[in-house]
């Protein structure tokens, strides 16, 4: 080693001994007849000093020490004068006895601080320099414990770490494919996976019963904070279970990462019916950190000659605690906010329970003092709060009022990121009706299997059938799902039928999955996590990018390397490709 300490390293009790540090310059200052340098590295930053007195020389050198030079110094251990308690090392510094450069730097483009002056496109372009930043190598660091710790958890409960292909075919988990041509196959493409469902469940069929793997799913997908295109997952797979098994495994997971990365508790898990998810909260994620359910109002509140509310499917609400004192002006906000195209309600009703007793609502016209008074039974309002109401179709009326919900949990600072709220949402829909396609899609994907109580409705009803399927939610966030599988060829058939898969392209595409079903397939089920998510939602980050040392930006492109970018005519012409002119 170049260095006998790192730079987070040495205390008082090492003051006397010669050391020899290495790292860059964080920052120089020069005050008269002493130099000051910050020596960081990974693990902190050492004070060296330089005195103009003792060796003028060396001092004039130090004062030439541009920021992010890169040294190696050997000095002595000297007990500062002013320590500095917030530093590991504030109680002592190097006085430097030699330095010896090992490269010098061009000056960042943006400054290596806690606060940086770097906006988001430089700092992507410059990543190895961000990634210098304390806040960064951080989110580093705790992905680091998170994988470490899901490992151990996982190999302790006989997981077996197993690594899948990356050059595959389709996997239909409801996304676009990423696809790779093939030079030696010209004309074919392999796809990267979206995730390895099927070759999870191949292993089963092998017989290695517990599998997990910490793996890259690819999805070409539109990007948002939570989302690259590029992903990480922990993927997990078991056999002879049913759901309670898998669900008290993984929330045993989710149980140990908290305690040893948030040193937390999240006590159990409750499980909710997707049913009572979007009657309550009208969200198949809801954010359990405060309560705010739907109020259905329908029944109170039509036939009283308000045709908004009279012409609507559905009309319901919520009560805000203390909300009375929301000032008009407030109330325009919230409106504009449900009235956004990408919610489109048509307006907010409001009605304000007043601390002496009175309620004034905004269509006082259609309701007297004594109907209001019914309203507040109905929310369970007390004076000094702030019944909202929504009306419309069922579809849009749910996902406004759900994110108004969340709005007014955002404001009334009730989704404290310090603080957690897990579930468990079971009871799926196995299918969904798309209009626009005229046929039924899989909620999860084609190899989750129904409830075997619901079987039975597969052909007749297929929109009635349950999936034996389950997520869990942290805070508002899907951080994993998975579902009990289909092991039996027959069924899995009869499921690519319901979704318009003739039973050719059924067997091009997956004709071995249902050919290994036939060599004794053992009944199986797992989950998938999604390990940027988790580690963003451990960081209190909303966004998985600050938790990917290498991430791609909104467009999808990695503005470090510059991808994705052309090939060139010879490559094209390698694999049997022309572009469209
Ligand atoms: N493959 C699924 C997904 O990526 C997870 C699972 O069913 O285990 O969502």
């Amino acid at each position: 080693m170049l260095r006998t300490h790192n730079c987070g390293q040495l205390t008082i009790s090492d003051t006397g001994s010669q050391v020899t540090l290495c790292g860059w310059v964080q920052r120089s200052r020069d005050l008269g007849g002493m130099t000051f340098v910050d020596l960081r590295d990974r693990y902190g930053i050492t004070q060296l000093v330089f005195n103009m007195e003792t060796d003028a020389i060396l001092c004039e050198n130090a004062r030439q020490l541009g920021r992010e030079y890169v040294l190696m110094v050997t000095g002595t251990v000297t007990e500062r004068s002013s320590k500095n308690p917030k530093m590991s090392t504030g109680d002592i510094e190097v006085t430097v006895l030699q330095i010896h450069l090992l490269n010098s730097a061009l000056t960042p483009p943006f400054t290596i601080e806690d606060h940086t002056d770097g906006g988001d496109d430089l700092r992507l372009k410059y990543r190895y320099l961000d990634l210098r930043r304390n806040a960064v190598r951080a989110n580093m660091e705790l992905r680091h414990q998170v994988a470490q710790e899901t490992r151990r958890y996982l190999d302790e409960q006989q997981f077996l770490e197993v690594e899948t292909p990356v050059l595959i075919k389709s996997t239909p988990e409801g996304a676009r494919d990423f696809v790779v041509p093939s030079r030696m196959n010209p004309g074919e493409f392999y796809a990267l996976p979206q995730s390895p469902q099927t070759f999870k469940q191949l292993l089963m069929v092998a017989g290695f019963d517990r599998y997990f793997q910490i793996v890259k799913c690819f999805r070409d997908e539109d990007l948002r904070a939570d989302r690259q295109p590029e992903f990480t997952q922990i993927d997990c797979e078991m056999s002879f279970v049913e759901q309670a098994d898998i669900l008290q495994m993984f929330e045993g997971l989710i149980r140990h990462l908290f305690r040893k990365v948030k040193q937390a508790e999240i006590g159990e898990l409750p499980l909710m019916t997707y049913s009572d998810a979007m009657k309550n909260y009208g969200n198949d994620k809801p954010d359990l950190r405060f309560d705010m359910k739907f109020v259905h109002a329908g029944e109170l509140l039509k036939g009283k000659g308000f045709k908004v509310f009279d012409d609507a499917e559905m009309v319901a609400g919520i009560n805000v605690t203390g909300g009375a004192s929301y000032t008009r002006k407030q109330i325009d906000e919230l409106t504009d906010f449900v009235r956004r195209p990408q919610l489109g309600a048509t307006g907010l009703v409001y009605a304000r329970y007043h601390e002496d007793g009175t309620v004034k609502s905004s269509v006082d016209k259609f309701y007297s003092g004594e109907e209001l008074t019914k309203w507040t039974i109905l929310f369970n309002s007390k004076p000094g709060d702030l019944m909202l109401v929504l009306a419309g179709d069922n579809t849009r009326t749910t996902r406004a009022l759900s994110e108004l919900r969340l709005e007014m949990g955002t404001r009334l600072g009730l989704r404290d990121k310090n603080k957690f709220a897990a579930l468990w949402v079971v009871d799926f829909p196995l299918l969904e009706y798309n209009e626009e396609a005229k046929r039924f899609f899989a909620m999860h994907h084609p190899f989750t299997s129904p409830r075997p109580e619901d079987q039975h409705l597969l052909e007749s009803s297929p929109g009635n059938v349950r999936a034996n399927a389950y997520d869990m939610v942290i805070n508002g966030v899907e951080v994993g799902g998975g579902s009990i599988r289909i092991y039996d060829k027959a069924l899995q058939q009869k499921m690519f039928r319901i979704l318009g898969f003739s039973d050719k392209e059924a067997q091009e595409q997956f004709g071995f999955l249902m050919q290994a079903f036939e060599y004794g397939a053992p009944p199986h089920g797992g989950i998938a996590f999604g390990f940027d998510r988790l580690c963003a939602l451990f960081g209190g980050s909303d966004s998985i990018r600050d938790y990917i040392a290498f991430p791609k930006n909104n467009s999808g492109r990695d503005i470090m390397i510059d991808s994705p970018a052309a090939i060139s005519p010879q490559q094209l012409d390698e694999l049997s490709i022309s572009l469209k002119k």
